[in-house]
């Protein structure tokens, strides 16, 4: 029987061309109620480590801004694309590159200035300040404040800026970002890469799986491997499209574990 296990395990195939790219909230660590306390476990970082020894790209692709990234998950040889593909930071490199026009980078930054309000705080709406996108979190509050988060989406889309539902999160976006499947394709096209798993738990994945396999599709990427951590809040047409399911991101870290230990 194929196991997920053993499906990963093409990826060492032709190690040198193949690609491991996964998301870090949800998928390699769990969801807290405030971001900033959310841990990547040790045993991602050092299975990730090594993984980058052998594979052709090890990479996060994250919501988060790439410099964050890179401190959440700590492994030097990871490349981070942050918020979403905004910003492409490569191992070594002490700044992302910017893939934005910069009349765009603080739009919504501009937005949030402009409309926050003390009524937000009493709500428990938590801002998350991304650089070019502007998150509110309103995890553990009630229905009333998701109701009010609506209300500052339509506002924001009125004025031309983006709104992206996560897992309890608006993001706030400047228009035409094309968020993780633009990065995913950049990421691969120039390079050949044979074989690619790509993990994640909520609809930004979704977006990347979609254009992962369009491109798998018209014969860009041989081999996809689609990994999605499921919960109660992520999109189900991910759950639908995704080779292996797991139920939390502890189940992924230990496939990534044991990708790492498996002999050369
Ligand atoms: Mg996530």
């Amino acid at each position: 029987m194929s196991t997920p296990e053993s499906q990963l395990s093409i990826l060492l195939d032709d190690p040198g061309r193949s690609a491991l790219l996964s998301d870090i909230d949800g998928t390699l660590c769990r969801i807290v109620d405030r971001p900033e306390n959310a841990r990547v476990p040790a045993k991602a970082t050092k299975s990730l480590d090594v993984l980058c020894e052998r594979l052709g790209l090890v990479a996060c692709v994250t919501g988060r801004p790439a410099l964050v990234g890179r401190s959440m998950v700590g492994a030097e040889g990871v490349t981070y694309f942050g918020n979403h593909g905004l910003e492409l930071l490569r191992p070594g490199d002490e700044q992302p590159e910017i893939r934005l026009d910069s009349e765009q980078v603080d739009r919504a930054a501009r937005f949030i200035a402009d409309n926050d309000s003390p009524v937000w705080v009493e709500a428990k709406i938590r801002l998350e300040d991304k650089g070019p996108i502007q998150a509110l979190h309103w995890r553990g509050a009630g229905p009333r404040t998701e109701a009010l988060v609506r209300q500052i989406a339509d506002h924001a889309i009125a004025v031309d800026l983006t709104a992206h539902w996560g897992r309890k999160v608006l993001e706030l976006r400047p228009p035409d970002m094309e968020g993780k499947a633009g990065a995913v394709e950049r990421l691969l096209a120039a390079n050949g890469f044979e074989t690619v798993v790509f993990a994640g738990d909520d609809k930004t994945d979704l977006e990347a799986v979609r254009r992962l396999q369009e491109m798998r599709d018209m014969g860009q990427i041989p081999n996809l491997l689609v990994v999605a951590v499921g919960s109660s809040e992520g999109p189900e047409e991910l759950f639908e499209r995704a080779d292996v399911l797991v139920t939390e991101s502890d189940e992924w870290i230990a496939l990534i574990a044991r990708l790492a230990a498996h002999d050369a």
